[in-house]
């Protein structure tokens, strides 16, 4: 019977690539899309900021880099920071919000020992 011409084309013709992102999620804030990456490849400099809570970065870059290298350079950094602040263990990091799961010595222990 009548067979039914299948249209499964669209009309859009080849697809234009998109161009590469340039924007991204902050680190800091969360903020999709907030932050910005600059890459100065004559100066051999890719710099970003975050347009929400102000945070920059800044690495080498070379001609072949493009702005999602130095947005993983800045995740590479900040985990670095990150991971810094969580082996330090003298003194409470006011940027890391690590979990306590142990007990807190001094619960069991009362200093009696005062006299
Ligand atoms: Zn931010």
């Amino acid at each position: 019977m009548g067979k039914r011409k299948k249209s499964s084309r669209g009309p859009q013709g080849p697809r234009k690539k998109d161009p590469l992102p340039t924007k991204f999620t902050c680190l800091f804030c969360n903020h999709e899309e907030a932050v910005t990456v600059l890459l100065d490849k004559k100066g051999g400099v890719g710099q970003l900021d975050c347009s929400v809570c102000g945070q920059t970065f800044q690495c080498a870059i070379n001609y072949l880099s493009a702005a999602v290298d130095v947005y993983g350079e800045w995740v590479d950094a900040a985990d670095m920071v990150a991971k810094e602040a969580d082996s330090r263990q003298d003194g409470p990091e006011p940027t890391s919000r690590a979990i306590r799961s142990r007990r807190t010595p001094e619960d069991d222990v009362d200093a009696d020992d005062e006299e």
